[in-house]
C-alpha cells in the first residue's frame, strides 16, 4: 500500500483534464429487484454534481424482467444506453461489453445490486479531476460475507501476491473509475479468460484508492457460490502466472530425487541384508504416490492447455442482440484525438 500511495502522490494534476462525459457501466444478470433503486441511487448522487453522464446497462442474458426495466428506464431518460447480450456470458465479459460501448471520457464500473454505494462515485470523480487514471474502491468491511468467505478470500490474495506477476490490491473489486486511456487499454486486451482484477492491475496507470464500507446485497442473491469462486481463483492464478507449471517441474524433480534415493537404499539393503519378504505394501504406496503426482501435474498442464485452446479459437468475446445508445453527447472522438 505504501508503494502505491507514494507513486500516486507523484502525479501532477493535469491542467487540460476538464472532465466531460462520464459513463457508468453496470452489468446486470437477473437484477429486476434492484434496477429501479439502482437508477434512483445513481440519479440522486449525480444530480448533485455538475458532471454530464450516461449509464450503460448490460443485460447479461437475464431470465427475469431486467431487460424490460432497462428499456423503461431508457424511455424515461436520455442518459441510458443498453447492451443486450445474446446469452449469459458472465460478469467479466458483460463488463467488457459495457466498456466497449461506453462513450465517456472516463468510465465507472459498478454492480447493479447496490453493494457498490453510488456516493463513492463523487470521490472517484474528484480523484479523476486530480489527474489519476484509475480510482478504485477498496472495501473496508465485508458485511455480507461469513467467516469462511473472508478466510478463503484472504488466502487467495496471499497466494496471488506470492506467485502473481502483478500486484492485485486486496479487497478491491471491479468498482472503479478509469480514464479513457485506461479503458482503451483494458478494451485492447481481448483474452477470453478474463480475470478482471488481473487485467485492471496489469494495465497499470497512476491509481488512487478510496475506501468504503461494503453493504450486503440490497435484494436478490449473489451468483458466486463456492464452486464459482474456486473456478475464479483458478482463473486468477492461471491468467496471471505460470508458477503452477514451474512448481510441477520442481515437484516432478523432487519426486524423482526421492525415488532415486529410495532405490539406492533398497538395492544396498537387498545386497547386504537380502530380501526375505516381498515388499508389496511399499510397492503399492510408491506406485499410487507416483501415479497421483503424475495425474496432478498433468491436470495443471491441462488447465493451461485448455486455456491456450480457448484463446486460439479467436472467437469474438460476445454477441449482442441489440445495442441502444444513450442520447448523451458523444465526447469521445476529440478526446481520442487529444490523447
Ligand atoms: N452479473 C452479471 N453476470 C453474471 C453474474 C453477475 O452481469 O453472470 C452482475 C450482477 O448482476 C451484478 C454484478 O455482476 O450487477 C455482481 O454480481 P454479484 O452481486 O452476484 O457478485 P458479488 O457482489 O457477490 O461479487
Ligand atoms: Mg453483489
Amino acid at each position: 500500500m505504501a508503494k502505491r500511495k507514494s507513486s500516486a502522490s507523484a502525479v501532477s494534476p493535469r491542467a487540460e483534464a476538464r472532465p466531460r462525459l462520464l459513463s457508468i457501466v453496470c452489468p446486470a444478470f437477473n437484477e429486476e429487484e434492484n434496477l429501479n433503486a439502482f437508477a434512483a441511487g445513481i440519479d440522486a448522487v449525480m444530480s448533485s454534481l455538475t458532471q454530464p453522464y450516461e449509464i450503460v446497462f448490460v443485460n447479461d442474458g437475464s431470465q427475469d424482467r431486467t431487460l424490460d426495466l432497462m428499456r423503461r428506464l431508457r424511455d424515461e431518460s436520455g442518459r441510458i444506453a443498453i447492451v443486450d447480450l445474446s446469452r449469459n456470458f458472465g460478469k467479466e465479459i458483460a463488463t467488457t461489453a459495457g466498456l466497449d460501448q461506453a462513450k465517456g471520457d472516463a468510465v465507472v464500473v459498478i454492480d447493479a445490486d447496490l453493494q457498490d454505494p453510488p456516493e463513492i462515485i463523487r470521490d472517484m470523480i474528484a480523484g479523476w479531476r486530480e489527474g489519476y487514471d484509475i480510482v478504485y474502491a477498496r472495501r473496508s468491511a465485508r458485511h455480507g460475507d461469513g467467516p469462511v468467505k473472508r478466510l478463503t478470500a484472504a488466502l487467495f490474495y496471499k497466494l496471488i501476491h506470492g506467485v502473481g506477476d502483478v500486484d492485485i490490491p486486496e479487497n478491491v473489486g471491479d468498482f472503479r473509475l478509469m480514464s479513457r486511456k485506461a479503458v482503451d487499454a483494458v478494451c485492447a486486451l481481448r483474452e477470453h479468460h478474463r480475470f478482471m482484477k488481473g487485467i485492471f492491475a496489469w494495465v497499470g496507470f497512476p491509481s488512487k484508492e478510496v475506501v468504503y464500507d461494503r453493504a450486503p446485497r440490497a435484494a436478490g442473491e449473489t451468483k458466486w457460490n463456492y464452486w464459482r469462486l474456486w473456478n475464479l481463483s483458478i482463473e486468477g492464478i492461471t491468467s496471471s502466472t505460470l508458477a503452477p507449471l514451474k512448481m510441477s517441474t520442481y515437484l516432478g524433480f523432487a519426486t524423482a530425487c526421492v525415488a532415486f534415493i529410495a532405490g539406492v537404499f533398497f538395492i544396498v539393503k537387498t545386497i547386504f541384508l537380502g530380501d526375505p519378504v516381498a515388499g508389496f505394501p511399499t510397492l503399492i504406496v510408491v506406485t499410487l504416490f507416483l501415479g497421483g503426482v503424475q495425474l496432478m501435474v498433468l491436470g495443471v498442464m491441462g488447465e493451461y492447455l485448455g486455456r491456450v485452446f480457448n484463446e486460439t479459437k479467436g472467437r469474438p468475446l460476445y454477441f449482442a442482440t441489440e445495442i441502444l445508445e444513450s442520447k448523451t453527447e458523444n465526447a469521445r472522438p476529440d478526446q481520442r484525438g487529444a490523447a
